[in-house]
């Protein structure tokens, strides 16, 4: 292009030394643990940016109005000797200590926040016997089967390949007694094999879908004492 000032130069020039500290500064700042660390909210159990966080003890407004009647539940671990109780105060997701700027706006109001776990959203942390189930286990856990699921292993020279596919159940199903049955599971779970070879007893071994025995014991003997269905 001839005579034209804004005409692309080819090589470019390399960029200034303004431009590059520009460039340096803006991922320094974009990669400060403050731009994107996050905590949660007490009190909706939201993540929130650590910066728009207010501590509780900052507050200078009372939490009375987050005390609710069967909301929350202590855990009974295998002790059924003594009813289940409730967490009293009001209702705070103890593993956090801060309020996130919604929640904080709602409460000096006077308002309980719509998202606030008060409202029947309090779960509680999730108990040891039933963190890191399979599956599998978890399938044999669960009154409430609302999907079915399909895998599919094909075993080659080196590994095993598969795919898993979840359908929804045209029917919901309880189970009033659990585990369920293997028949009762055959409904739900189909794990199939493929491949040239009949699978070996190793390759059996290496599946995801093994149950291992005590650890769903101990979860229903544990959901028994402490699930209210
Ligand atoms: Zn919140």
């Amino acid at each position: 292009m001839r005579g034209s000032e804004s005409a692309p130069v080819f090589p470019p020039k390399p960029p200034s030394e303004k431009l590059l500290c520009t460039i340096a500064h803006n991922f320094c700042r974009d990669m400060n643990p403050t731009a994107f660390e996050e905590a949660g909210c007490a009190v909706c159990g939201q993540l929130t940016i650590l910066q728009e966080l207010t501590p509780l003890r900052d507050l200078t407004f009372p939490l009375d109005i987050l005390e609710r009647d069967g909301v929350t539940q202590m855990e009974r671990g295998f002790d059924d000797r003594h009813e289940a109780q409730e967490i009293e105060g009001p209702v705070l997701d103890l593993a956090c200590d801060s309020v996130c700027v919604e929640c904080e706006e709602h409460l000096s109001k006077g308002v309980v926040p719509p998202l606030a776990l008060a409202n029947g959203f309090w779960i509680g942390p999730i108990p040891e016997v039933l963190q890191g189930l399979s599956f599998a286990e978890k399938l044999l856990v669960a009154r409430i089967r609302h999907n079915r699921c399909l895998v599919r292993v094909s075993s080659g020279r080196a590994k095993m390949t598969g795919n898993v596919i979840m359908f929804s159940n045209p029917m919901l199903k309880g189970y009033k007694e659990l585990p369920p049955t293997r028949a009762e599971l055959e409904d739900v779970l189909a794990f199939i094999f493929t491949g040239p070879v009949q699978p070996t007893p190793d390759d059996f071994a290496r599946t995801p879908m093994l149950v291992r025995r005590n650890k769903v014991a101990d979860a229903l003997a544990w959901l028994k004492i402490n699930h209210r269905d």
